[in-house]
């Protein structure tokens, strides 16, 4: 006779591992590697996800002219930009700009849309160095596409942090870990953290059945539930099933960006930069693109 007094809790296992695809350039400032959406990863694996863009750790010489990306628009989703090394300057369209320093993070709700450029921040630009950065796009819910743009400037100090019970720590920048918070708000559930367990220890991450899970190593390198190894640049896609991975680091300083979520199921259009739900939407997008609408800027 059995008695089972507590529920086992289902292991979410590695899907794949995606080494970092062949970089390409988005204007002469960011030499990124897309992981999604393409390939194994379209866009409803990897939904309330997006697109990955991944600057892997780069030294760019000094120039006195701005690395970057001039006026570009954008509706119907969020970028969320995380600067790991370097420091990124932007503006936009509404009169909006700022810096995003090492270590911190921007998170940018486009909504209706609007126009903005990006480039390493001129001083640092000026003196050259490490740039590591990513960009991760999130999708909006139909409802909430056309909501106004806004931004939430995430100062490293801001996050939300919790200790590992082996070693190493957790930044939380949106959702929750152990009962800490972070400090994004969200239009539908995303949990977003770097994961930095000290060497040879292990940590436990644990989402709902259904989620999107995601693992970049962005530093150092890590095993997955004791068996999966994920190098450097390498993202880890876990089972939508399942709950509850380890995730070891196997390196001295290895963080890892942990993206989790619980996908939007609705029809996705897309063209460019316009994320939207319908042809007719995205149609729309370039009207009012071309009639001047989402501003203007240079
Ligand atoms: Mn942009």
């Amino acid at each position: 006779m059995t008695a089972t007094s507590k529920k086992e809790r289902a292991i979410r296992t590695v899907e794949m591992i995606v080494p970092p695809p062949p970089a390409h350039w988005v204007g002469d400032g960011f030499k990124v590697h897309g992981y999604f959406p393409h390939g194994p990863l379209p866009a409803t694996r990897v939904s309330p996800f997006f697109l990955l863009d991944y600057n892997a750790k780069t030294d760019f010489p000094p120039r006195e002219e701005p690395y970057g990306v001039g006026p570009h628009p954008h509706r119907g989703f969020e970028t969320v930009t995380i600067a790991y090394k370097g420091k990124v300057e932007h503006h936009d369209s509404r009169g909006g700009g700022g810096i995003i320093e090492e270590g911190d993070v921007q998170w940018m709700t486009a909504g209706s849309g609007l126009l903005h450029k990006e480039f390493h921040e001129a001083e640092y630009n000026r003196k050259g160095g490490p740039f590591h950065v990513v960009q991760l796009w999130v999708n909006l819910p139909a409802k909430d596409k056309m909501t106004p743009p806004k931004y939430q400037a995430i100062a490293n100090a801001e996050m939300g942090r919790a200790k590992l019970a082996y070693g190493g720590e957790v930044e939380i920048i949106a959702g929750e870990f152990d009962g800490v918070k972070g400090p994004a708000t969200t239009f539908t559930p995303v949990h977003l953290y770097n994961v930095r367990p000290a060497k040879g220890s292990s940590m436990t991450l644990d989402f709902p059945t259904g989620f999107t899970t995601l693992i970049l190593a962005v530093e150092g390198s890590g095993l997955i539930n004791g068996t999966d190894e994920l190098k450097t640049d390498h993202l880890a896609v876990l089972s939508r099933e399942g709950e509850v991975l380890t995730l070891e680091a196997t390196e001295e300083n290895s963080t890892f960006l942990v993206m989790a979520g619980e996908p939007i199921d609705e029809p996705i259009a897309q063209y460019g930069p316009f994320l939207m739900n319908t042809k007719a939407e995205i149609a729309q997008a370039i009207d009012d693109f071309n009639s001047g609408k989402f501003g203007y800027l240079e």
